[in-house]
């Protein structure tokens, strides 16, 4: 089947299930699904906790996290990436659950520089591809924290 959203590579900003993500980041700020009953993260978002069956409430974390993984992407495999090779791609796993791992651009780093578990910080940024015209998303994207 083709692939016919207008904006793709662009996320679906409108799918329910993670639209609240994505209103979140609007607003520069990282929401996770959280269980209300037993107070699990839930990742990826899905309708009910996957333990019990609980509802879930987006809620706001701290966007601190360390490297769980990474990639660097050096091969364009859609034209839409073209202007962006070389990149990375991260697994972040989150301060609050490290069993919560967000897949993320990790941006402003040296990648031949990059360790397993490095604290890393969340930075909201505008994604856009030169195939999609005027059109922009915020989402949260990872960098490499700054030492205090
Ligand atoms: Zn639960």
């Amino acid at each position: 089947m083709a692939i016919e959203r207008f904006t793709f590579p662009l996320p679906d900003i409108d799918d329910p299930l993670t639209a609240p993500f994505f209103a979140g980041a609007a607003r520069d700020e990282l929401l996770i699904p959280r269980c209300d009953a037993c107070a699990r993260y839930v990742w990826y978002p899905s309708e009910r906790c996957a333990i019990c069956a609980g509802p879930l409430v987006w809620t706001s974390v701290s966007g601190r996290g360390t490297l769980f993984s990474w990639a660097v992407v050096e091969r364009v495999f859609l034209p839409a990436f073209a202007e962006q090779v070389p990149y990375v791609t991260a697994l972040i796993a989150l301060e609050e659950d490290s069993s919560v791992r967000l897949c993320a651009y990790l941006v402003d780093v040296d990648a031949a520089a990059l360790r397993a578990e490095v604290p890393c910080a969340v930075e909201f940024r505008d994604l856009q591809f030169p195939t999609v015209a005027g059109v922009s998303v915020r989402v949260p994207m990872f960098t490499v924290a700054r030492r205090q």
